[in-house]
């Protein structure tokens, strides 16, 4: 499983034991000192996971989590809090904040791996390794395969990337920007029609099995994926 993570933390010296640790789980790690510095990367690119230190100078890590939970864009980014304290008052007060999850300094490498796993597994299906089957389709992120009825489609990487994070999310209308967030992790940079251009080489790619129809467009709202017609 690999993820991009962000990780806010202020101390040099935890921020880079946790980088190489994440880094060495096969994640690709982006880190801020402080909540002004992870705004703007978050700005940049929407991250699959952010670490975030409680204490930090400036913001708290509690106010950041609230300030990403009110905006609609990052309100889903899943967040697990670290902290220095152990009193149930303050997990309390973390997890209200909207984290999905809380870690109290000192913690082994191997337990933040671990729960960073459960994590991506519970909230951002699309960066596992799990195979998904819906609809007659049938996606494998290991060996990058993708089979209708059996039968394999070629599909590019971003094709690939967009079917899978739609599988991993289905039933669910996506606007552009989202699937730019999701799908490209860059809503910035990347104009909203390359969404429709990937889409129609995703329904042609789908197109001799039938399954072109899974892509539903929403008029005025973005895609869906479906298997109810
Ligand atoms: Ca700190």
């Amino acid at each position: 499983m690999a993820a991009n993570i962000l990780l806010v933390e202020d101390e040099p010296a935890i921020q880079t034991l946790i980088a190489t640790n994440l880094q060495r789980a096969g994640h690709t790690v982006l880190a801020a000192g402080d909540a002004e510095k992870a705004q703007r990367l978050v700005h940049e690119a929407l991250p699959d996971l952010i670490l975030l230190d409680w204490m930090l100078p400036g913001m708290s890590g509690v106010d950041f989590a609230r300030r990403l939970r009110a905006d609609e864009r990052t309100r889903e980014v899943p967040i697990i809090m670290l902290t220095a304290r152990t009193e149930e008052r303050d997990k309390v007060l973390g997890l209200e904040t909207g984290a999905d999850d809380y870690i109290t300094k000192p913690f082994s490498p191997r337990e933040l791996v671990a729960r960073i796993k459960a994590v991506l597994r519970r909230r951002a299906p699309q960066v596992t390794e799990d195979i998904v089957e819906i609809g007659g389709l049938r996606l494998d992120p290991v060996t990058h395969r993708v089979a209708a009825a059996g039968n394999p489609i070629n599909l590019g990487p971003t094709e690939f990337r967009l079917l899978h994070y739609l599988m991993t999310h289905p039933e669910r209308v996506h606007s552009r920007t989202q699937l730019l967030d999701g799908v490209w992790g860059d809503h910035v940079f990347v104009e909203e029609r390359t969404v429709d251009v990937h889409v129609r080489r995703l329904r042609s790619a789908l197109e001799p099995s039938g399954t072109d129809a899974l892509i539903q467009t929403v008029r005025g709202a973005g895609y869906r994926l479906s298997a109810n017609q």
